[in-house]
This record gives structure tokens, sequence and C-alpha cells, in this order.
């Protein structure tokens, strides 16, 4: 029988394994800490943890929103753990990270999204581990320029918010997003902070034309962000949104040489490409220039 949904050859997972990724996920678990690695399940992983990065999600592990393509749990959230932004420090110290993804559920239950845990988290970090530089992947905070100020204020190194998809299926997607808060939170934290790197980043494979792919980039590229990132959308289950189709590696080729064009100052392209997946090459190229 043919399989047309099976995955093509360069979509190829390895399972992790190795001494620093053991050493890694005992961390998290004494500390009590959820990585977007895991609760994702990012292709990535094994590579990631056995170089000893990885992307720690703050806020608990339920989310106020029920993206279709996300795998974690929707639902009411714990309240919040003001004593989290200094134990991923404290891992993050432990780990001796160079750079360090935060990022959080989203928790529309609070009027500030818990923006003050990022800027906590940063603070610290500083502290800890000086010579860490820190990306931050945030919510939209509906669009709030408060909540985002807060953020910024803490000064990352780069400010992160995925616009995910295309804006025409943004509804179909992430239902509980609109298009106008992501850009407003990208062209926002640029103009708050003019030497924070903005980034951002769309799956492919959700239904978009190529072409809606293009424009969209455009936009972004209008906004000044300065990194893009490119990947393909895994189904997490059969409950999750379906993949519409796989992007070859010369689409994905193609697509990081217009994004060059249109001005961005990197772009990562490429089936197993996730949103923080090389991220610490990005800052340490871009820190340069
Ligand atoms: Fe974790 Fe990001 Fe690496 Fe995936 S790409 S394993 S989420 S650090
Ligand atoms: Fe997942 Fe983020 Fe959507 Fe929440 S807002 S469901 S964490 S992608």
């Amino acid at each position: 029988p043919k399989h047309p949904r099976r995955r093509p050859p360069w979509i190829r997972v390895k399972a992790p394994s190795g001494d620093t990724y053991e050493n890694v996920r005992g961390l998290m678990r004494s500390k009590a800490l959820h990585t977007v690695c895991e609760e994702a399940q990012c292709p990535n992983l094994g590579e990631c943890w056995g170089a000893g990065t990885a992307t720690f999600l703050m806020m608990g592990d339920t989310c106020t929103r029920s993206c279709g393509f996300c795998d974690i749990k929707t639902g009411r959230p714990s309240p919040l753990d003001w004593a989290e932004p200094n134990r991923i420090a404290q891992s993050v110290r432990a780990m001796n990270l160079q750079h360090v993804v935060i990022t959080s559920v989203n928790r529309d239950d609070r009027p500030d999204g818990g923006a003050p845990l990022f800027a906590m988290v940063i603070r610290r970090i500083r502290q800890l581990q000086p010579g860490c530089s820190i990306e931050v992947l945030i919510p939209d905070f509906k669009g709030s320029e408060v909540a985002l100020k807060i953020v910024m204020d803490a000064q990352p190194e780069i400010l992160n918010h995925n616009v995910e998809t295309v804006k025409r299926l943004f509804k179909k997607v992430q239902p509980q997003d609109n298009w106008e808060w992501a850009m407003a939170t990208l062209s926002n934290a640029k103009k708050m902070d003019p030497l924070v790197l903005t980034k951002s980043g769309i799956m492919l494979g959700l239904g978009e034309t190529f072409d809606e792919v293009v424009e969209t980039m455009q936009a972004l590229a209008d906004i000044n962000v300065d990194i893009l990132t490119l990947g393909q959308y895994l189904q997490p289950s059969n409950k999750h949104l379906p993949i519409e189709r796989y992007y070859t590696l010369e689409e994905f080729e193609e697509l990081r040489r217009i994004g060059l064009e249109m001005g961005f100052k990197w772009v990562e392209s490429g089936p197993l490409v996730r949103s923080s997946y090389h991220a610490d090459q990005q800052v340490r190229a871009l820190s340069k220039l």
C-alpha cells in the first residue's frame, strides 16, 4: 500500500541520548522546570540537549490558548510561581549556558500576561551567568505596550515572537491570536529598544501558498525584523492540524535566499528548523555586525 502522508526521507529525527542529555533531563526534573524541547516534542531535542542548550518554558505547562499545532495542554493555569525565574537562572548557571531561550505559555488570565516574570528571569540570569546572551520568546500580550515595555526594560539580546503562519490562516491555526497583535509586538519592541534583535518564525505546510509565505516574510522585513526562522510543520498527533504538504529542501533554500534579499540579517530555513534552533549561532554572528 502507498503511504501518501509518509514523512519524506529528509525529515529524520534522531532519538535523544548521551550523557549531557541525561544530565540536562535530570536537572529539569530536580528543579521542577519545563522545557519546550520536551513539551512540544521538538525534533532537535537530541542535538540541542546533547550540545547543552535548551529552551525553558515558564509559567506552567498549561496554556490559556489552544493553537491547533501545539502540543501544550490548554486549560486554567496554576498561579504564577515567582521563584521560577531564580530556579531557571540557577540552571542556566549549572549548565554554563552561553545562550538561553526563555519562553512561556500564554497567560491571558493576567492583564500583564506574566511579563514581570520575563523581566525577572533576564535580570537574574545577568547576575548569575553574566556572559550568557538571552533570547525571550514572548506571547503577544494582546498587543499591550505596557506589558511589552516591562520585558524590554530588562534588555534581552533577542526579542522573539513567532507569527507562526500567514495572515489568512491565523484564525484557523491559532484561534485566540491575531495578526495585528503579532505585528505590534515585533514593531513596538524595536521602537522601545533599537539595539534589540527582533526575531520571528513561520511554520510551513499548514495550507499556505508559497506566495503567501513570501508576503508574510515581506511584512516582517517591513517592520525591521532581524532574524527569521522557517521550518516544516510536523503534526504532534492526529488530533492536531494536518500537514498539508512537505516543503522540499530546494524550497527551503529558495526561501532563505529570498529572505536574505529582503534584508533579514539571518535566515534559518530547513525542515527541522525550530524557533530556537541555532539561536546561539545567530546571536554570536549578529553581535559582531
Ligand atoms: Fe529545544 Fe529549541 Fe532545540 Fe527544539 S530547537 S530542542 S525547542 S532548544
Ligand atoms: Fe501553544 Fe503558545 Fe498557542 Fe499556547 S499560545 S497553545 S503555548 S503555541
